[in-house]
């Protein structure tokens, strides 16, 4: 299991988010305002990056769609989670939610 944790501006969330979502397998992630609200503090646990070939976000090929800070789209490394799940952790520009997000495990 990997830890990690992140202090930055809270217009950087969503581009630091992707960058670090892209890179492993996020099992939990918290997004909370720190600094009076003037930052946020990211905790992501996470796995080693697997290959997606079962990932539903995705389709299997490790790539998805994801939306930049002016709103146009670029093909990232999957995060894994799906465009719901982002908006509601507050990963996504203007994201007013911070619901603390799970990935799904086949008993729930
Ligand atoms: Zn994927």
């Amino acid at each position: 299991m990997i830890e990690i944790r992140i202090l930055c501006d809270h217009a950087d969330v969503p581009r630091i988010a992707q960058a670090v979502l892209g890179s492993v397998d996020a099992t939990a992630v918290r997004r909370t305002p720190v600094a009076g609200g003037t930052r946020s503090n990211l905790l992501i646990t996470a796995e080693h990056r697997s290959d997606h070939t079962d990932c539903p976000v995705c389709d299997g090929d490790g790539m998805t769609l994801w939306i930049l800070p002016n709103g146009t789209e670029q093909r990232r490394p999957c995060t894994g989670i799906d465009y719901e799940d982002l908006l509601a952790t507050g990963l996504l520009p203007h994201a007013p939610r911070r619901d603390v997000w799970h990935r799904h495990t086949p008993q729930d």
